[in-house]
């Protein structure tokens, strides 16, 4: 006898959504995770009154209000925006490129004066159709900002030249032509109140968890206790590797509680130079506007991934595009498996963008 109708693994926000989805509709849910915690790379530990993010910087920004609507069912948020700064070479630059960073690089105060650089620079750079990261972003910013705020950020970033990547990491980065720091153009924008972890635990309220659990070691029997399985973890290893391995990139945290009320000022400080062997510095009491005497910081670490390490960012070049379509095709001869998130579907995917997949595959999963 089944005791479940889903089993669910992986307590990421994907696996976490399907569960409260399908548990409105009236099924029995088992979600398992192999991590000691549930709310995957959105988890946050709270060190002191400070909710510190795990797994990195996760900041909340979605055009779309019904996803809006939804994540508010479970948490408020607050009126955090996200406004990093970039250190290149000794200097502070504000984020994402405006008016502010035209002015700090080229002293610059009018769009026209500043739009008069950028335009000369793409011309003089001359690229029509960008074949990759590095012409992408001289025939949409120009030299200077290439130079001064993407290429040596990007390159630590991804462990490549920049001239290998594809073009479209790239258009994550929006240009504007007025003074606003707002790093999202997303109509809603914010943290949580109380942090993701209430968001978590609010959508899997109700429902059997179990935390520890290695899928791969009890697979036959953690299949055998559910009518139908949702899979959110990597997908070459469910297809025990049979086209090969995926490529990974991978991250490290080095998280440090420090006597000081405030370390930097703001939440995200970006580091460009590569002889700063971290690209960013979170402090995260500024995510919530935290009055607390200490403080907590995260450097984030790029590093090379390997199979015991967490996978943070799939590598999209050819050859994992082509290994992916591979297994994706595998996937759709499955019946009784659904599968989903950014490390199932081999996918860059924000936080948004997973809770709108998940709705919509527990959509059509209970429309029929
Ligand atoms: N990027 C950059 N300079 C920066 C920040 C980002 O060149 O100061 C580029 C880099 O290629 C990175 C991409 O923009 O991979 C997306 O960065 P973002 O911080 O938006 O994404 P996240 O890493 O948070 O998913």
């Amino acid at each position: 006898m089944q005791k479940y109708d889903y089993l669910i693994i992986g307590a990421g926000l994907f696996g976490c959504v399907f569960a409260h989805e399908a548990t409105k509709k009236g099924k029995k849910c088992l979600v398992i995770d192999k991590r000691n915690h549930i709310g995957g790379n959105v988890y946050c530990e709270n060190v002191e009154g400070i909710n510190v993010h795990k797994y990195g910087a996760h900041i909340f920004h979605t055009n779309d209000k019904s996803i809006w609507d939804y994540v508010n069912q479970f948490a408020e948020f607050n009126n955090y925006i996200n406004s990093p700064l970039s250190i290149s070479k000794g200097k502070l630059y504000n984020l994402p490129f405006n008016m502010n960073t035209f002015y700090q690089l080229w002293g610059t105060k009018t769009p026209a004066e500043a739009k008069n650089i950028i335009d000369k620079q793409i011309k003089e750079h001359g690229v029509k159709t960008p074949k990759n990261l590095e012409e992408q972003a001289l025939s949409l910013v120009g030299k200077d900002i290439y130079e001064t705020l993407i290429k040596e950020y990007t390159e630590k970033q991804w462990g490549t030249k920049a001239t290998k990547l594809p073009a479209f990491i790239i258009k994550r980065l929006p240009v504007r032509y007025t003074f606003n720091n707002n790093y999202f153009n997303d109509r809603y924008q914010g943290i949580p109140i109380g942090g993701y972890n209430k968001i978590i635990d609010g959508l899997l309220q109700g429902i059997d968890v179990k935390t520890n659990v290695d899928f791969f070691e009890n697979k036959d029997e953690l299949i055998a206790s559910a009518k139908k399985v949702v899979y959110t973890g990597k997908i070459d290893e469910f297809y025990n590797f049979k086209f090969g391995n995926l490529e990974y990139r991978s991250l490290r945290f080095e998280h440090q509680n420090l006597a000081t009320d405030n370390h930097q000022g703001n939440a995200v400080v970006n580091y460009n130079d590569s002889n700063v062997p971290y690209t960013r510095i979170i402090e995260h009491k500024h995510f919530e506007f935290g009055k607390q005497p200490h403080t907590v910081i995260t450097k984030e670490y790029p590093e090379d991934w390997t199979p015991e390490k967490e996978a943070y960012y799939p590598i999209n070049n050819d050859d994992n595009q082509k290994k992916y379509q591979q297994y994706k095709a595998l996937t759709l001869k499955e019946s009784n498996i659904i599968f989903g998130g950014r490390l199932a579907e081999y996918k860059y995917y924000d936080m948004h963008q997973i809770i709108a997949s998940a709705l919509q595959k527990a959509k059509t999963e209970f429309s029929s």
